[in-house]
């Protein structure tokens, strides 16, 4: 199985608690959450819609809600993307056990979940504030 997948969705990936926009959102997320702890799944990197954008009710001509939105979604993606290879392809757990170690402490999110809607709910950001 292969998945495509922006940036900054590797990290709520990793904090998806089952929340989300709708139901088939949520369905769709739950599902590819469910194939990224394979071991026979890869993941190609993007900073346009993904596996996930694709069920979201946000996604518009290709965009997540608006112009304006848009560029700061994919600012976020590319925060993660820089300290990652986008043009080579990822063992999927490797690539989690990698994102582990790149992301560890608050501040090395800071510029990417700061602003998100869905920090509250994000079991990966509440771990990085309250334990380590
Ligand atoms: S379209 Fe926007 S809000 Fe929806 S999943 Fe993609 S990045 Fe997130």
């Amino acid at each position: 199985m292969k998945l495509h997948i922006r940036g900054h969705h590797l990290l709520c990936l990793k904090g998806f608690q089952g929340y989300g926009y709708d139901e088939n959102f949520v369905k769709n997320m739950t599902e590819v959450n469910n194939m990224r702890k394979l071991s026979k799944t890869t993941i190609s990197l993007t900073d346009s819609p993904d596996d996930i954008c694709t069920s979201c009710p946000n996604l518009k001509n290709g965009l997540c809600e608006n112009t304006t939105q848009n560029d700061r979604i994919v600012s976020m993606d590319r925060e993660v993307l820089k300290k990652l290879d986008s043009s080579r392809e990822y063992d999927s757990v490797e690539l989690f056990e990698k994102i582990d170690e790149i992301f560890k402490t608050k501040e090395s999110v800071s510029e990417i979940c700061f602003n998100c809607l869905w920090h509250e709910k994000c079991l990966f950001y509440q771990n990085l504030i309250n334990y380590r």
